[in-house]
């Protein structure tokens, strides 16, 4: 176990400082999609232990807002909000801190896994339609959303559901993501906000 956990990308992230191997599923995203600009307003959820949130830093985001069920570093920049994105107290608290808004919301975010695929999946899905939900008086028009998800059968209708909010939508699976997981990425680009 310990073994296959030290494999190439945790040696490399362990080499150039990264809190967790999982800086380089978001770098490889952002190199096949360019996400990632100066003085973004980001959004990022499941951010613990830290591996995103170091490679957004580098970026010099204007605003980066990150949540965990975990608590995180304590510092004033990167903002941390310990909650459940599934709760709207959660919400209510980003809501106090995110300025105009975002242009950028990023999602990690797994809970625990059960090994059972039909619950894993569903939990994942749980998680990405609570954060699809609030796009609206959240995100930017033009902006941008990266998922994880744990590919199951409810992919293909989660992604037709919400992919008429936006201009495009993809499926990604970065080349540091474990082949033997099934977990994907789906981005959602340049948000059309519903006319009021
Ligand atoms: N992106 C992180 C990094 O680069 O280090 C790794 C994220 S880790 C794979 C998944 C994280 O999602 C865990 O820290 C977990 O606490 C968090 N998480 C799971 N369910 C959540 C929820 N409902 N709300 C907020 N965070 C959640």
């Amino acid at each position: 176990m310990m073994e296959k956990r030290k494999d190439i990308y945790y040696k490399k992230a362990k080499k150039q400082g990264y809190s967790s191997r999982a800086a380089y599923k978001l770098i490889d995203i952002d190199r096949k999609f360019p996400i990632l600009f100066s003085g973004m307003r980001v959004l990022e959820i499941g951010s613990s232990p830290g591996g995103w949130t170091d490679v957004l830093m580098e970026r010099n985001p204007a605003n980066l807002v990150c949540v965990d069920l975990s608590a995180g570093k304590g510092s004033d920049f990167p903002i941390n909000i310990r909650g459940d994105i599934t709760r709207d107290e959660t919400w209510n608290r980003i809501r106090e801190v995110m300025g105009d808004g975002f242009d950028l919301f990023l999602s990690d975010a797994m809970a625990h896994t059960s090994g059972q695929h039909d619950r894993d999946h569903g939990a994942s899905v749980n998680i990405c339609n609570a954060i699809m939900e609030h796009c609206n008086g959240f995100l930017l028009p033009g902006g941008t959303v990266v998922l994880k998800q744990f590919q199951g059968d409810m992919t293909g209708p989660f992604v037709e559901k919400y992919k008429k909010m936006f201009r495009k939508a993809y499926i990604t699976k970065p080349p540091s993501s474990r082949s033997e997981s099934s977990e994907i990425y789906i981005i959602f680009s340049r948000f059309i906000p519903p006319v009021e």
